[in-house]
């Protein structure tokens, strides 16, 4: 069987990434969101079964290079990647976008969970939730004194005491700040993403003296090889393939 590259996916520089692989290779979703049925690549969808189901995986399927372009918060598939490459001896590559860093004029609250959250929020009347579907789980704890705005990529068929905004990126800063004015918004949660598509909330939030209640990174495992940007990643996989399978 030909020696094959695993891409462990979810995001749009996944994606982005995936476009460019050939027909061997293997795009691998959690199967939460959208799967593309356009690629040249193989998709699989749905979880391991741990980094021993991972590491089984990567024997039974010839995969000689594992590239985690895994969202930076979706940390158990990263450690569940960086523990099954090391048993089975495969190459873990990473892309690992860089956080956004704070600006002049911004009022970042860190936090490190849900509760460190809800507490941030205490003093503010409506906050837009801009970090996935956690918050939808939490519904019935909307304190009496706030209406939540929820922007994630689920669909849901509301609540009286919040609004759930079913759109995904890129977000302009016209339409960010269309959305803060109507939603009448007095704080942002975020994730720190880090990249582009997403940043734009930050730059209206500062613009409107908005705090934002930031949640810290998890810790990843370090990769042989990481890299800052999509395009990044897939020159320095082209080269790879290219080296190794074209022989
Ligand atoms: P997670 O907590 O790190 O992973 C939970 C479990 O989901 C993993 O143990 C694994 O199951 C399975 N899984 C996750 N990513 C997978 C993949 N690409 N292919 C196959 N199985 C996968 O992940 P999460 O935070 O729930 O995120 C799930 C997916 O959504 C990720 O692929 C991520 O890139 C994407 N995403 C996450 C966020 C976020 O904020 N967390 C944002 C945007 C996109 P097994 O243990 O059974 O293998």
């Amino acid at each position: 069987m030909t020696p094959r590259v695993l891409l462990l996916g979810g995001t749009g520089d996944a994606l982005a990434i995936a476009r460019t692989l050939g027909a061997p290779h293997v795009y691998s979703l959690a199967g939460l969101g959208r799967v593309p049925a356009d690629l040249a690549c193989a998709v699989r969808v749905g979880g391991f079964g741990g980094a021993e189901g991972l590491a089984r995986f990567l024997a039974d399927e010839n995969i000689a290079l594992v590239f985690d372009a895994t969202h930076p918060y979706a940390a158990q598939i990263s450690a569940n990647a960086a523990r099954a490459c090391d048993a089975a001896q495969v190459p873990y590559w990473a892309l690992r976008r860089a956080p956004w860093q704070p600006q002049p004029g911004d009022d970042w609250r860190g936090v490190g969970g849900w509760r460190g959250v809800i507490e941030a929020l205490a003093p503010f009347a409506r906050p837009l939730f801009t970090l996935g579907r956690e918050p939808l789980a939490h519904l019935h704890e909307v304190p009496p004194r706030q209406y939540w705005t929820i922007r994630c990529l689920e669909a849901h068929p509301g609540h009286a005491r919040a609004r759930i905004i079913d759109a995904r990126g890129p977000f302009t800063a016209e339409g960010e700040r269309a959305l803060f004015t109507e939603a009448r918004i007095d704080v942002v949660v975020s994730k720190n993403s880090g990249g582009a598509a997403t940043e734009a909330k930050l730059a209206v939030a500062r613009e409107l003296g908005l705090p934002v209640v930031m949640m810290q990174r998890p810790p990843l495992p370090p990769a042989q090889r990481e890299f800052a940007s999509a395009q990044e990643a897939t020159g320095a996989l082209d080269d790879y393939i290219k080296r190794s399978f074209s022989a």
